[in-house]
């Protein structure tokens, strides 16, 4: 398929046509769309030298070892952190299954990784961590291993033309160390349906695409360097930085109540920021700002 962002429209695989005053390409990590808003070179993301394992166990499988059952006894999201390594766990379908995200350093080239090779890999990087942890890992039966991206920072994300614009994952991939890789897609939605709604007039699309993309370029970066600054601070070796960043999360890890903490997950300035941002609200806030009236 492909895009004429001066028409604007998308050609189908079967030649089929779809026309409008404006498309939107949410297509993804492996954005086409991207290169054409770039005007024919793309600006994929790049590797970052991290990659996952995911994989799901069998929830009653835990739950039958009282050795590991704990982990399963109330609804939460666990994470062991480590030196270029971590692991986070939670229970989807209705608690019937843990997935896990298993990450570490990886700077070997992903066209050489052997999808059978996984599971046998991915056991003996954590083979000397926490033997419960260890425990749910071996349980582990099948598993792919992802390299994780982040975008680079692109000129611009709507074409000259004003009528194509891509958003989400082709505009802003992240690592999944804030976890907020949808969260800032979902949040370009509603920020882009906000803008078009304040707009009067078809020629007052262009200034709304002109808001939207400042707004949502500036808060997706931010996150993106977020997560990246996270990653950092769960991979630390062992040594002073790791010490302090434990000393820093001990009242957090200990069930206390805490006023800051070096875990941006749960720092409660960086939750702030991260969950109190209203994506409506600023673009709508940017809108005025521009001396227009705000319809609410
Ligand atoms: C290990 C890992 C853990 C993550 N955890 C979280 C998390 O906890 N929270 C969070 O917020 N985010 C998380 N993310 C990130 C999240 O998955 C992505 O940021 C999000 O899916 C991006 O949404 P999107 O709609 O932009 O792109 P996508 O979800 O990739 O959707 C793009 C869609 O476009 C379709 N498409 C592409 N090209 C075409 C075409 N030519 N024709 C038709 N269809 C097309 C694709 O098939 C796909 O369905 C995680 C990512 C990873 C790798």
């Amino acid at each position: 398929m492909s895009y004429d962002p001066n028409s604007p429209l998308v050609v189908l695989e079967d030649g089929r046509t779809i026309s409008g005053d404006l498309v939107v390409a949410a297509d993804g990590i492996k954005s086409v769309a991207r290169a054409t808003v770039l005007g024919g070179a793309d600006r994929p993301p790049a590797l970052t030298g991290f990659a996952a394992y995911r994989a799901t166990v069998d929830a009653a499988k835990i739950r039958a070892d009282p050795e590991i059952a704990w982990l399963l006894q109330k609804p939460a999201l666990n994470i062991w952190i480590g030196e270029g390594r971590h692991v986070m766990t939670y229970t989807i379908a209705a608690g019937k299954s843990l997935n896990m995200v298993l990450s570490h350093v990886d700077r070997t080239d992903p066209q050489t990784w052997k999808p059978e090779d996984a599971v046998e890999q991915m056991r003996a990087y954590f083979a000397d961590w926490d033997p419960k942890l260890f425990k749910i890992i071996k349980m582990i039966e099948n598993t792919q291993k992802w390299p994780l991206l982040s975008g680079v920072s692109l000129p611009h994300w709507c074409a000259p033309s004003k009528k194509l614009l891509i958003l989400g994952d082709a505009a802003h991939a992240m690592v999944p160390y804030m976890s907020q890789g949808a969260g800032m897609a979902i949040e370009d939605g509603a920020a882009l349906a906000e803008v078009i709604h304040q707009i009067r007039t078809a020629e007052e699309l262009s200034e709304a695409l002109n808001i939207f993309t400042q707004e949502r370029m500036r808060r997706s970066g931010q996150m993106q360097s977020a997560s990246l600054v996270n990653g950092k601070i769960w991979h630390f070796a062992d040594g002073p930085e790791q010490q302090k960043r434990d000393s820093a999360m001990r009242a957090e890890v200990e069930g206390k109540p805490f006023q800051r903490s070096a875990n941006q997950w749960s720092d409660p300035v960086t939750q702030w920021w991260c969950y109190g941002y209203d994506a409506e609200k600023a673009v709508r806030e940017a809108w005025g700002r521009r001396g227009r009236a705000c319809k609410i």
